[in-house]
């Protein structure tokens, strides 16, 4: 079967014509951050072609990532555009684009993008003493595909956390450790009859035929002998394996997966060894699921919002809410924010779910006023990447004044961990919340590394302790004298404080005798859909309000 090539283009109109049909092209429209991501999802991805008519700085960032970034680097780059560009075409070339590609197309422009993308995969590339690259995939191709008999794995070799290797001790004491690597990667693919080489950086690839578990041996003695030639450094080395399960499926996708599974544990101290395996297989194309899909997931309304209620201890009433979002999606169900936040987090995509959340919460706030019903206050869960971006509370007080509701019903929950990034803008933010009349929550408070130091400086008025305080596998009474100390502390400060993850009632019988305020665990109630929330409230005859 043809091989369809598939080319990203980063561009907002789609204009291109027949001449395109062959290929395989995939329209983004911008380049956030998370594009990259995107980008490299696509192991068999071939060009790249970017349009520089928007925003030429833009534009020219996202080139410049590609060319930094280890999977994409090598990627063949085109630029496309509708004015003469000048000085920019020569900046452009050297940021090693293939050819600034002027608009509207000539015919050949196509085949022209077809050669080159034949002629890269020849390219000849830089290496350490053994194979390079191109050829070193070819020679894998050649050797797996002619001998279908033979079970075959990629195996990925690099080193742990290289770059601090190569920032502390120099590029000179780095190049030295390479060299040694791949005299040992050499020395053990002989043992093993195999092929390998260098990929790029700090990693090897290894194709062997007889691959077993005593391979983590093996990387043990290189590890080994590389430390005894080295002077006070020691490098740990990590693997990630795909065992070849097509023998005809490129090359460069096998390694790509062998790579995705020693990305799994780039920066697991403990672990060795990973397989591309079928939970990671699952797990990655999950990802990619939720990558591709968040867009529609916010323009069909797939996110909804579910409130997890907060007790007063003493009269055993709600007092409060917490908004937590769940993603219905089309094909997976329910999937829980464990499972896509630290993904939006990553690609910045979390601004537009919280902003969606925060806005179903004024909603819901305000069809409650409208309907002469008691309002009590919501926390939303507000991300470290929102607070960083400026016009936050512009954006809220916008927000929330617009449904009319008042800012002491809105409750801001922002994690501790969020302290850690710029402690004084933070510290400005959160004061500026209070004064315009917001209640901040400290959100896992206990989980980082400098609480102390947090209750003394920053703005809060919640404190909510983190799950850990109750649900640890510490000694009971070790953790009831630490539960006890943090509350008196947070009574002392005049701060509330509400314990997180309440799941009995024993918790709940301490917690009141220590003075703990409020609570919240699936002891009283799970999150729950707004309809079943507003019952809960409704049929509580004398909901108390903050
Ligand atoms: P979180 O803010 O610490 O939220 C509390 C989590 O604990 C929720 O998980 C809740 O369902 C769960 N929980 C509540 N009571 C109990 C209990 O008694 N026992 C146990 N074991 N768990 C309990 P959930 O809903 O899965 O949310 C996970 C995390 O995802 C949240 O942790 C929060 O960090 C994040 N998250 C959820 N919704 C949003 C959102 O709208 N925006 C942002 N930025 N993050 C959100
Ligand atoms: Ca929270
Ligand atoms: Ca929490």
């Amino acid at each position: 079967m043809k091989n369809v090539k598939k080319i990203i283009v980063v561009d907002d109109e789609k204009y291109y014509g027949g001449d395109f049909k062959d290929f395989d092209l995939v329209f983004i429209k911008n380049t956030k951050t998370y594009f990259l991501d995107i980008c490299k999802r696509f192991v068999n991805l071939s060009a790249i072609i970017i349009d520089v008519n928007v925003d030429f700085e833009e534009r020219v960032n996202f080139i410049k990532e590609i060319r930094n970034d280890n999977l994409l680097n090598k990627m063949p780059l085109f630029v496309t555009t509708d004015k003469e560009l000048g000085d920019e075409e020569i900046e452009l070339l050297d940021l090693g684009v293939i050819d600034v590609i002027k608009k509207p197309f000539s015919k050949v422009v196509s085949k022209k993008i077809n050669n080159v993308i034949d002629v890269s995969e020849n390219e000849i590339e830089k290496l350490i003493g053994i194979n390079n690259t191109s050829s070193l995939y070819k020679y894998i191709h050649y050797v797996i595909s002619g001998n279908q008999h033979k079970k075959y794995s990629i195996i990925m070799v690099d080193i742990y956390k290289f770059r601090v290797i190569n920032d502390i001790y120099g590029p000179e004491k780095a190049d030295e450790i390479l060299v040694k690597l791949a005299s040992e990667i050499e020395r053990v693919n002989k043992k093993y009859n195999g092929i390998c080489g260098h990929s790029y950086a700090d990693q090897f690839i290894m194709a062997v035929s007889e691959y077993d578990e005593s391979f983590e041996k093996e990387l043990k003695e290189i590890e080994a002998n590389i430390n005894k030639s080295l002077d006070k450094i020691r490098i740990s080395l990590k693997a990630g394996v795909y065992d070849v399960e097509d023998p005809n499926m490129p090359v460069i996708t096998m390694c790509a997966r062998a790579k995705f599974a020693l990305n799994e544990i780039k920066d697991r101290f403990d672990i060795r060894v990973a397989k591309y395996d079928e939970a990671l297989k699952a797990a990655i194309s999950k990802e990619n699921k939720i990558l591709s899909d968040m867009k529609m997931g916010i323009n069909e309304g797939q996110f909804k919002v579910y409130y997890q209620p907060k007790y007063d201890v003493l009269c055993e009433k709600t007092v409060g809410a917490e908004a937590l979002v769940r993603w219905v999606h089309p094909e997976y169900g329910m999937i829980s924010p464990a499972d896509f936040i630290p993904i939006f987090e990553k690609n910045g995509f979390i601004t537009e779910v919280d902003l969606c959340v925060w806005e179903e919460c004024c909603k819901f706030l305000q069809k409650r006023k409208n309907e002469g019903k008691e309002i009590i206050p919501i926390s939303v869960n507000v991300s470290r990447l929102d607070m960083v971006a400026d016009g936050l509370v512009d954006k809220v007080c916008e927000l929330v004044d617009r449904y009319g509701i008042e800012h002491k019903y809105f409750h801001l929950e922002i994690t501790e961990t969020a302290y850690a990034n710029d402690p004084e803008k933070l510290n400005r933010v959160l004061e500026e919340f209070k004064s315009r009349g917001f209640v901040i929550e400290i959100d896992d408070f206990g989980s980082g590394h400098s609480s102390l130091s947090i209750l003394s400086e920053m703005p809060t008025d919640i404190l909510k302790l983190d799950m850990k305080f109750l649900n640890s596998k510490q000694d009971v009474h070790i953790r009831n004298k630490i539960l006890y100390s943090v509350v008196k502390l947070a009574n002392l400060m005049n701060l509330k404080i509400v314990a997180e993850g309440v799941e009995t009632k024993e918790q709940l019988d301490y917690l009141r005798k220590i003075k703990c305020n409020y609570v919240q665990g699936y002891y009283f109630s799970k999150p729950l859909p707004e309809e079943d929330f507003e019952e809960i409230i409704d049929n509580e005859n004398n909901v108390l309000h903050e």
